[in-house]
C-alpha cells in the first residue's frame, strides 16, 4: 500500500484510476499540466452562462458512468429523445414516441425518411437492446454508412437524420466511423438519455474529484518525459516512482512511442446569447440537413436560468479555412437563413483541435494486463479503447486494476 504510484493527467481517465487505486488502499499522486481537473471535460462561466468547452453529452446508459457517478447529485438535464431537422426552410421533427408520446404524430408523419425507415429505426433499437456490448464489439467492423445502407435505410433518412446526428457525435462528416461504435452509441441512446449536468459538463470531473480522499493532485505540473521508474517534469525535476499510469496521449511523453502519434478529430463550438423566444419548444438538438455548403452541424439551447435571454450553442464539424471574423459572420448568417435565429451577442468560440482520437480498431475493453507498457508504466485514456467518456472511465479502472494485480499477485 505504500507503493509510490503516479498518474499523469487529471482527465476523467486519470481521476477514475485514482479512485480505483484508492479503493485498493493506495495513495496515488496525480501530475496535471492544467490548473484544474477535467481535461477535455471542462466548462467556463461567461456573462453568467455556463459554456462547455465543446458541445458534449453524457449518455446515462454508459455502464461506467452508472458505476462511478451519482446522477442525482449532478442535477442532469435530459434531452428529449429525438431531433429537430432544419431543411429547406422547414423545421421537421423525428423522435421516439415510445418515450414521449407527443412525438408520435410528428415523427410518423414527418417527411424525414419514409414510413418504412421509421419502422426500421425501431427494429434497430430493439435489435441492439438484445445485443450485448461484447457482441457489438466482436462483430464485423464496417463503416457506419455501409452499416446503415445494409440495414436498408433510405438515402433520405441517412442524409437528413443519421448523417447530421452522427457527424456531431463522431466528429467526422462521412460516417466512416466503425459500425461497432455506431451500434454501441445507438444502443446507449436507446437505453438511456443524453444528459448534461445543469451546471455544465465540468460537474462530472468535479464530482469524481470530490470522491478522492487519499490522492494528491499537483496542478500546473507538466510532465516532459516518462521512463521506467522516473518521470521528468518541465522544469527538469526528476520524480522516482514504483508505478506510473499515463492517462493522456502517451506518444507525447514516452520517447519510444513517438512514432505512433495519433490523429485527432476536431470541432468548434460557438456560444451566443439569444432572445428567449428563439428557444425550441422541446429540449432537443437541432440538425441542419441537406446543406452541403453550410458549416453548422447542429444547434442546441443548453440549460440556462430562465430569463429574457438564453444561451445558444452552435457546433461546427466541417473543416474550413475561415478566420475568426469570417467564421462568426458565416455562422450568424446560417443561423438566420436556416434556423430563423438572430443572435443578440457572441459570447465565445472554442476551437478544439484534439477532441476525439481517430481510432480505427475501436474496442470496448481490454484485459487489465494489456494496459502495461513496461515494468512500471501503464496506459489509460480514451485513446486506448474508443473516444467516449465510458472508455475514458473504463481505461482508468483497467490500468489501476493491472497495477494492483502486479503488486498483490491477485487476479479479480
Ligand atoms: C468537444 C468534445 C465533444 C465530446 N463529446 C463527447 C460525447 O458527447 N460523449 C462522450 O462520451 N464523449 C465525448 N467526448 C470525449 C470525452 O470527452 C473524452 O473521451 C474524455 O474526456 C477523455 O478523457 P481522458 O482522461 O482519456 O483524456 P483527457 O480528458 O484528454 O485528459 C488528459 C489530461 O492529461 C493532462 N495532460 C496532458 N499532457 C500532460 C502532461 N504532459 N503532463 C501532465 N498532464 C498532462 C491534460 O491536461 C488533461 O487534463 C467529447 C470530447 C470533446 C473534446
Amino acid at each position: 500500500m505504500d507503493k509510490n504510484i503516479v498518474i499523469i493527467g487529471a482527465g476523467v481517465s486519470g481521476l477514475i484510476a485514482a479512485l480505483q487505486l484508492e479503493a485498493y488502499g493506495y495513495k496515488p499522486t496525480i501530475y496535471e499540466a492544467d490548473t484544474r481537473v477535467g481535461g477535455r471535460v471542462q466548462s467556463d462561466t461567461v456573462n453568467g452562462y455556463v459554456l462547455d468547452r465543446g458541445f458534449q453529452v453524457l449518455l446515462s446508459a454508459y455502464p461506467m458512468a452508472q458505476k462511478y457517478l451519482d446522477y442525482e447529485k449532478l442535477s442532469l438535464k435530459s434531452f428529449v429523445s429525438g431531433s429537430y431537422i432544419f431543411k429547406d426552410g422547414k423545421r421537421l421533427c423525428i423522435g421516439d414516441p415510445l418515450r414521449d408520446v407527443s412525438l408520435l404524430g410528428t415523427t410518423l408523419f414527418s417527411s424525414v425518411g419514409s414510413f418504412s425507415d421509421k419502422i426500421k429505426v425501431f427494429k434497430l433499437k430493439r435489435m441492439l437492446h438484445k445485443k450485448s456490448i461484447d457482441a457489438i464489439f466482436e462483430a464485423e467492423s464496417i463503416t457506419t454508412l455501409q452499416y446503415l445502407q445494409r440495414f436498408g435505410f433510405s438515402n433520405a433518412i441517412i442524409n437528413d437524420f443519421f448523417k447530421p446526428f452522427f457527424t456531431g457525435i463522431f466528429l467526422e462528416t462521412e460516417l466512416s466511423t466503425s459500425s461497432r461504435m455506431f451500434e454501441f452509441i445507438f444502443k446507449m441512446f436507446g437505453e438511456g438519455n443524453a444528459v448534461i449536468p445543469q451546471k455544465g459538463i465540468q460537474e462530472i470531473p468535479n464530482q469524481l474529484l470530490n470522491q478522492l480522499k487519499n490522492s494528491e493532485i499537483k496542478y500546473k505540473h507538466k510532465v516532459k518525459s516518462v521512463r521506467d521508474n522516473t518521470i521528468i517534469l518541465e522544469d527538469n525535476t526528476e520524480v522516482t516512482l514504483d508505478y506510473c499510469i499515463v492517462a493522456t496521449e502517451a506518444s507525447n511523453i514516452i520517447s519510444n512511442l513517438s512514432s505512433t502519434t495519433l490523429t485527432w478529430k476536431s470541432t468548434q463550438t460557438l456560444y451566443f446569447e439569444v432572445d428567449a423566444s428563439m428557444v425550441f419548444p422541446k429540449y432537443m438538438i437541432g440538425l441542419l440537413a441537406g446543406n452541403e455548403n453550410s458549416l453548422i452541424n447542429s444547434i442546441s439551447f443548453p440549460y440556462s436560468e430562465a430569463n429574457a435571454n438564453r444561451l445558444l450553442s452552435v457546433s461546427v464539424v466541417k473543416q474550413h479555412n475561415l478566420d475568426e471574423t469570417a467564421l462568426l459572420a458565416q455562422i450568424k448568417q446560417e443561423l438566420n437563413t436556416h434556423f430563423n435565429i438572430t443572435t443578440l451577442k457572441h459570447l465565445k468560440t472554442y476551437h478544439i483541435k484534439n477532441a476525439l482520437p481517430a481510432i480505427e480498431n475501436v474496442c470496448y475493453s481490454v484485459f487489465p494486463s494489456e494496459t502495461q507498457l513496461t515494468n512500471s508504466i501503464y496506459l489509460a485514456g480514451d485513446t486506448l479503447l474508443n473516444g467516449s467518456l465510458n472508455a475514458a472511465m473504463l481505461s482508468g479502472e483497467l490500468a489501476a486494476k493491472a497495477i494492483h494485480q502486479k503488486i498483490s499477485g491477485y487476479m479479480e
